[in-house]
């Protein structure tokens, strides 16, 4: 069928467009609820198109040597880990996929990781594989409400991390709303046995909602996202005697006006079924790659290969990047790099708790053999996401915005005891336009960089925002840009560093520190 547009109706288009182009004017406040996106999603935006809108900071002058690291090049990386992930959700598992540790997503990564180290001009090429503990897999599930002759389906609800199943025949359970989850939510009600629906925002001071319905006696909790959107989201373990599951805004918002609308008296009811299975005998791997130097005295370049969903920012802008640095000092005759650099693809550690993170476990075990010669260890993870924010005030539209560029970065360079590796770490993320907070993050990193920087001269740039462990972390949410900014200061440190002696970056061991 042709469609016929009208003087009118072109018209109107090209005012439409006219405004897409433009700044919000004055006669878009206070529209009421929920204007129609005017502009085309740019999470559905070809890669091409998306990709041309980001901004790119030029090669500062003098800093040819790094020209070779090219964004556009390492994104395709991105995209070739997200293929990985994608294979495996549509080889059965709609719901529970991604570079998941120890299944055929994983088993298809060593092999790409294997086949990029060699192609990239790395030598001894390996894989070193470990056993698992059993593993956890919520094989299926549902989660409905069902309220004024009204059934919903939670297609979004995702069960947290290492969450306990229900019997086969699943829960029904009276429905209470909970609001934010604190103690003031709670008061006067009863919840014990009942399913509790909490909602979260990433940003807003924790209320630890989740636990707090836990002890209080429910027998599910339904923490919602209040993220815009209704993105299914992957959440470390509740830790939660009752099943605990994530829910995306628009389904929870849909739970609450059904809660909202029942008469008095009347309760909404939750069905939910939660199948979850303990699988042995698996295995993962990490993946080992050098490219020796002059010297004996070494630099470890890390990303961990594993991630939910698409994984594009974690941590596939991990792997990509550490892929830039291996072909770039691949290209560099070996007598002028001064050190050995050993690149370590970790298996990776959301497989969480008990068992989790073996190979972080052997390289710390191994320390004194590994890292004796060591003047710096790079982990690399999460280094480019599209900057968002959340909706302006003036703009009633509940949506995610996204900028042209991406988000700073939180970061450790060492600690306080080598400030010469902090210097030199946050003028080369400025030298290179790769933005970072404006200091070090409070805390010791959060990172694989966790189980090392007690011992190496570590640095950890990393982002965990709007997009983290959801399906919405596609290779569309990963600039180009922020990938060849943050690799090439990273190629820029690794030189600044290789000027200077090993004593001035090695410290003694630091005491475990407690309590972030
Ligand atoms: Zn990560």
């Amino acid at each position: 069928m042709r469609t016929r547009f009208s003087a009118r109706s072109l018209l109107m288009v090209a005012i439409t467009v006219l405004m897409a182009g433009g700044r919000p004017v004055a006669a878009q406040q206070n529209q009421g609820p929920a204007a129609a996106p005017r502009n085309p999603s740019p999470a559905n935006m070809p890669l091409p198109t998306l990709q041309d809108m980001f901004v790119q900071f030029p090669l500062p002058p003098g800093q040819e040597a790094y020209a070779d690291i090219d964004g556009k090049h390492m994104h395709q990386y991105v995209v070739e880990q997200a293929n990985i992930s994608r294979k495996y959700r549509d080889a059965g598992h709609p719901k529970f996929w991604g570079r998941i540790i120890g299944t055929s997503a994983d088993a298809d990564d060593v092999a790409w990781m294997i086949s990029k180290f060699k192609a990239a001009g790395l030598t001894d090429v390996h894989s070193q594989p470990f056993d698992l503990v059993p593993q956890w897999f919520p094989e299926s599930w549902e989660v409905t409400i069902t309220g004024n002759g009204k059934t919903i389906s939670l297609e979004s609800a995702q069960p947290d991390y290492g969450a306990v199943g229900t019997s086969s025949g699943g829960l029904d359970l009276e429905a209470v709303y909970a609001g934010l989850g604190s103690e003031a939510d709670f008061a006067g009600k009863n919840v014990t046995g009942k399913a509790v629906i909490v909602f979260s925002m990433l940003g807003a001071p924790s209320e630890g909602a989740v636990r707090r319905a836990d002890a209080k006696g429910a027998a599910a909790i339904l923490e919602v996202n209040m993220l815009p959107g209704n993105a299914r989201y992957e959440a470390y373990p509740s830790g939660t005697k009752a099943p605990a599951f994530t829910v995306g805004h628009d389904d929870g918002v849909a739970a609450r006006d059904i809660i909202a609308a029942m008469p008095a008296g009347e309760s909404a009811r939750v069905k939910v079924k939660l199948d979850v299975h303990r699988v042995p005998n698996l295995k993962t791997a990490q993946i080992w790659g050098t490219l020796a130097g002059v010297t004996d005295e070494t630099i470890y370049i890390m990303a961990h290969r594993d991630g939910w969903f698409d994984a594009s920012g974690d941590n596939g802008g991990g792997v990509a990047s550490i892929l830039g640095l291996a072909e770039h000092y691949a290209k560099i005759p070996q007598a002028q790099r001064k050190r050995t650099m050993i690149f370590i693809a970790l298996d990776g550690h959301h497989n969480s708790g008990e068992g989790s993170a073996v190979g972080n476990k052997w390289l710390a075990d191994n320390r004194q053999k590994l890292f004796a010669k060591t003047a710096l260890a790079i982990n690399n993870e999460h280094p480019s996401t599209v900057q968002t924010q959340s909706r302006p005030r003036y703009y009633n539209a509940n949506e995610i915005v996204w900028g042209d560029t991406y988000m700073p970065l939180q970061w450790y360079a060492g600690g306080p005891s080598r400030p010469e590796l902090e210097k030199i770490a946050v003028s080369a993320f400025k030298q290179f336009g790769a933005t970072i907070d404006l200091y070090p993050s409070p805390t010791p990193p959060a990172s694989d960089m966790s189980s090392f920087y007690r011992f190496l001269p570590g640095l950890d740039f990393s982002e965990y925002h709007s997009y983290f462990h959801t399906d919405s972390e596609t290779p569309q949410t990963v600039p180009w840009t922020g990938l060849e900014a943050v690799t090439r200061a990273y190629a820029k440190i690794i030189d600044e560093v290789n000027k200077l002696p090993l004593s001035t970056l090695q410290r003694p061991e630091e005491a475990v520190r407690t309590g972030r």
